[in-house]
């Protein structure tokens, strides 16, 4: 059942299926939130550092991950939506969000995402990194 959904997920992209790329995808339909590297290597096991890299920057052109850059500097990766596609980019609308407490990543959807512009100046993406208490913390 999961198999068959990661082959859709790639096929969906024009990515040709191969066993390290399942793998790796299946860490992101494992964990189901954003994940930081150290968490796909330990998930995946066996697939070597440069493999792995080759395989999340095509994953990461291809618009099957995101990645979040952190305002400490840490890098996670997560999932994309369907809609989001080589050509029109990500269209996810969402903040990136860092709880103080436990630490975890989450991708948030909120109500009132903003739309920027500014005269001459094309935006093609707008990250927004916010920190605070998650919901598992705040109880
Ligand atoms: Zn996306
Ligand atoms: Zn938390
Ligand atoms: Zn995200």
């Amino acid at each position: 059942m999961l198999h068959l959904k990661k082959n859709e997920i790639l096929s969906n992209k024009s990515v040709r299926a191969t066993e390290n790329r399942l793998s790796v995808l299946g860490a992101f339909l494992h964990y189901q939130k954003p994940i930081n590297l150290k968490t796909i290597r330990d998930y995946v096991e066996g697939i070597d550092r440069v493999t792995l890299f080759r395989i999340l920057s095509l994953f990461e052109s291809k618009k099957i991950i995101h990645k979040i850059v952190l305002e400490n500097g840490l890098i996670y990766f997560a999932i994309c939506n369907e809609k989001c596609s080589s050509d029109f980019g990500c269209t996810h609308t969402h903040v990136h969000f860092l709880c103080n407490v436990c630490e975890d990543v989450s991708c948030l959807e909120v109500d009132a995402f903003p739309t920027v512009n500014h005269p001459g100046f094309s935006f093609s993406s707008l990250s927004i990194n916010a920190s605070g208490t998650c919901v598992n913390c705040s109880e």
